[in-house]
């Protein structure tokens, strides 16, 4: 075994990491600089849809490599072309701008907004948006978003994002006013430790934002490509939103995002938007691979099937240690601990090659790749189960 010497110090120190370096990965499994092997039930954060080092973004990214890296965004390439045209043909969207995160998308989400507003609402520039909310880490998408940690940072925020509660329709019909152009919202609030929307407050919401004549902004950065066994999660509830966000799983593992807007939505003038690397191809032609795999029906039922399997296996685990729910859809799922033992349980399953994440002390939140196998899940749960008995039985001697 070598023993790797790193200089963490060369990093600005933005969040604490554990002192574990990540070399090599494929599939569902991660190695690290010693040569020890972990079970990623993270994956990037919801972000390695097809697992780590899948042989399509892999080929997709030599192939474009060779071909073409980037001929500037003032011209038309044809692979963001291709996937811009795939993107439409399998959502009810009609234009994309491609962007290289999910924040990105969302600031460009909020600035076409603010246009719309601007052309046809009588300079309306509000978004109500939901407490709990997580829409990134610009400015602007920082003060979209309704993560308490982040109320006191970065004074004065970017004022127009007033606060309504999920699930609460009258909330949100109290905060319109002759200054609201939009409601945007995670279908599924995955930060704030997977608080779904329901399918019924989704569809009043889409009811009021036409009555209104107000934008609908669905955040699918983390439900959008497959996530929740559905290709986007406006599916499930039937809906048309005006505008959506995508990050993460779009990429398969590389920086990609995208924002679809329906027509009447699709409003920005020359000079309103861009970016050096928007749109480039290399990005692109792996957004193709992905897409090509996930919006593929069998593999959307797979991941619905591999998705009820790991609720059943969460949610026996959970009988078995007399936890609480499990929430969540498709393979974004929480397991409530009823307890703030999450962050014991997250370095304990470390030590032993899991990767779990708990986005608050009190909740685990499970994101493998969407071609997990039920093999790798049951790896999981096994480990988890004696985790709890010891995490369990640590609790009882303190
Ligand atoms: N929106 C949602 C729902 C997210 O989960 C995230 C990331 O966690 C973002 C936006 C921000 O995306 P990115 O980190 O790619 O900027």
């Amino acid at each position: 075994m070598t023993m790797a010497i790193h200089s963490y110090d060369a990093l600005m120190d933005i969040t604490a990491r554990p002192n574990v370096v990540f070399e090599r990965g494929e599939g569902s499994w991660l190695w690290d600089d010693t040569g020890k092997r972990y079970l990623d039930f993270i994956q990037g954060w919801a972000v390695n849809c097809l697992g780590h080092a899948p042989a399509a973004v892999v080929e997709a990214l030599t192939a474009q490599a060779r071909r073409l890296l980037t001929p500037s965004p003032a011209y038309y390439n044809d692979t963001s072309l291709k996937l811009a045209k795939a993107l439409i043909a399998h959502s009810r969207f009609d234009q994309v701008f491609f962007t290289n995160s999910g924040a990105e998308a969302n600031e460009g989400a909020i600035k076409l907004a603010r246009r719309y507003g601007a052309l046809h609402r009588n300079g309306a520039y509000e978004i109500i948006t939901f407490d709990g909310g997580f829409h990134g880490r610009t400015l602007a998408t920082m003060s979209a978003s309704g993560k308490k940690a982040f109320e006191p940072l970065f004074e004065p925020k970017v004022p127009g994002f007033p606060k309504a509660r999920l699930n609460d329709l009258a909330s949100v019909e109290r905060l319109i006013s002759d200054s609201t152009v939009a409601v945007m919202l995670e279908p599924i609030q995955g930060e704030a430790g997977v608080w779904p929307a329901t399918d019924q407050f989704l569809q009043q919401l889409r009811a009021l934002t036409t009555a209104h004549g107000l934008l609908l902004i669905v955040d699918e950065i983390q439900t959008g490509m497959g996530r929740t066994g559905k290709l986007f999660h406006y599916e499930h509830a039937d809906i048309e939103p005006d505008i959506m966000t995508l990050g993460k799983g779009i990429g398969g593992g590389v920086p990609l995002g995208a924002l679809l807007a329906a027509a009447h939505a699709s409003c920005f003038e020359h000079g309103d938007q861009g970016g050096t690397f928007n749109g480039n191809p290399l990005m692109c032609a792996v957004g193709l691979a992905v897409l090509d795999q996930i919006a593929n029906p069998e593999f959307l039922k797979s991941t619905a099937e591999t998705g009820l399997f790991l609720e059943s296996q969460l949610q026996r685990l959970s009988a078995r240690h007399g936890l609480g729910e499990v929430r969540g859809r498709g393979l974004l799922l929480a397991l409530d601990l009823k307890l703030p033992a999450g962050p014991a349980i997250v370095a304990q399953a470390l030590e032993q090659g899991l990767l779990l994440n708990s986005p608050r002390p009190d909740t685990l939140r499970f994101m493998p790749a969407l071609n997990v196998t039920r093999e790798e899940i049951a790896q999981m749960i096994e480990a988890l189960d004696a985790i709890l008995i010891k995490v369990g039985a640590a609790r009882l001697v303190a």
